[in-house]
């Protein structure tokens, strides 16, 4: 198979499809890799590593796009790149449809074979595309998180782990799957008061086990999330339910209540965000103000640490990559189920339900 990768074109997106030692395992797998030119600069892999790795270099990205039958990428395609694609092309990369309806119409009109990294299930229910992202950004919550709340952002002017003699942050996670599980590594290695809020009473117990007195775990319900929110420093967002958007757990009525200057990180606003007052924001002027209350809320926040970002979802996509393009889509999907999951446009058609309800049409 034909297969490439190119330059991301959304702002502040430096990560890339492959690394060159992918480009060497699908080349010893017997396939031709094309890659744009510096498209892995952001990423600090040079032009000269994927010619060594086997690749062939083309100078635009159309050309790429116009060569290839599976395009790997990391972002949904923008809409500048809707008309460089072909029917019967495979797209491998995040899509987040249920946020995206124009791109959704794009890939159904042009025939596209869209493969979604975050609806691919694994038979035990994990999502082992989204995991490698979800750590690096449940990580990095709390680390952005800390930045704002410094008086000189707008912040509350707090310390997480506070000094002895004074008060600790609290820090509120509602959603404790992988971001919310990593946010809680770093929020309680910081030495902040940790409450993390879930609806899966399991999730909760495994948290418990694994945390113990240090945390605080509580069941989602308004009522609890209202209270918690009421009381927190630190807001980190980080719910999914896998293909719709995400509920909207703290309404805008509850940012009078809260302390000024708290902070939210709205990590879910990928899927539309668990707050009512979440807008998309980009690492240039990440943050936003409603009342008093400061909203962090990038939409690729793995984006700002490239280089890790890279090959921890490479080292992810590669497995189910080379299978695609060794058996071709439709045999891979026949004999895996696994890849079948994270099929969401063939032929013209919606193929993930999900998405579909979300659109509030057929599939
Ligand atoms: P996950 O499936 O591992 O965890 C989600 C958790 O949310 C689950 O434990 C689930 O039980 C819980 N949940 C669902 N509905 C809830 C509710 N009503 N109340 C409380 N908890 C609820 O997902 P994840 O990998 O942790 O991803 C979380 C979100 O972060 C997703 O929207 C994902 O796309 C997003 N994300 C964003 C970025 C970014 O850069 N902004 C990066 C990675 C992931």
């Amino acid at each position: 198979m034909k297969v490439g990768t190119v330059k991301e074109i959304k702002k502040y997106e430096y990560r890339i499809g492959l690394t060159p030692d992918n480009v060497k395992s699908y080349v010893n797998a017997g396939h031709e890799v094309y890659v744009e030119r510096d498209a892995g600069l952001g990423s600090a892999f040079t032009t000269e590593e994927y010619e060594k790795a086997g690749a062939t270099i083309l100078d635009t990205a159309k050309e790429v796009w116009d060569t290839v039958d599976m395009m790997v990428k990391v972002k949904e395609p923008l809409e500048a790149e809707y008309e460089l694609f072909h029917e019967g092309l495979i797209i491998y990369t995040y899509l987040h449809l249920a946020a995206d309806r124009p791109q959704t119409d794009a890939l159904l009109s042009k025939k596209v074979k869209g493969v979604a990294y975050e609806t691919l299930v694994e038979r035990n229910g994990s999502l082992p595309l989204l995991a490698p992202m979800s750590q690096i950004a449940g990580r990095l919550s709390v680390q952005e998180g800390a930045k704002y709340l410094e008086k000189i952002f707008g912040g509350r002017g707090v310390l997480l782990s506070g000094v002895p003699g004074t008060p600790k942050a609290n820090v509120v996670i509602i959603g404790g799957g992988s971001v919310g599980t990593n946010a809680c590594k770093i929020a309680v290695g910081m030495g902040a008061n940790v409450t993390v809020i879930d609806m899966n009473i399991q999730r909760l117990a495994y948290l418990d086990d694994i945390f113990g007195a240090r945390i605080q775990t509580l069941y989602s319900t308004d009522v609890n999330i209202e209270n918690a929110v009421k009381e927190a420093d630190l807001v980190i967002g980080s719910v999914l339910i896998p293909g719709l958007a995400a509920p909207k757990l703290v309404k805008a009525k509850y940012l009078k209540e809260m302390k000024p200057g708290a902070v939210i990180v709205d990590v879910a606003v990928d899927q539309g965000g668990c707050c009512e007052t979440t807008k998309v924001t980009y690492h240039d002027d990440p943050i936003y103000e409603v009342d008093g209350i400061i909203h962090y809320c990038v939409g690729n926040m793995p984006g700002a640490v490239p280089r890790t970002s890279t090959i921890a979802l490479t080292n992810a996509t590669l497995k189910y990559g080379l299978e695609i393009a060794g058996k071709g889509l439709e045999r891979a999907c026949r004999e895996n189920d696994v890849i079948y999951s994270a099929i969401n446009t063939y032929d013209g058609k919606l193929t993930c339900k999900n998405v579909a309800d979300s659109f509030g049409i057929e599939y």
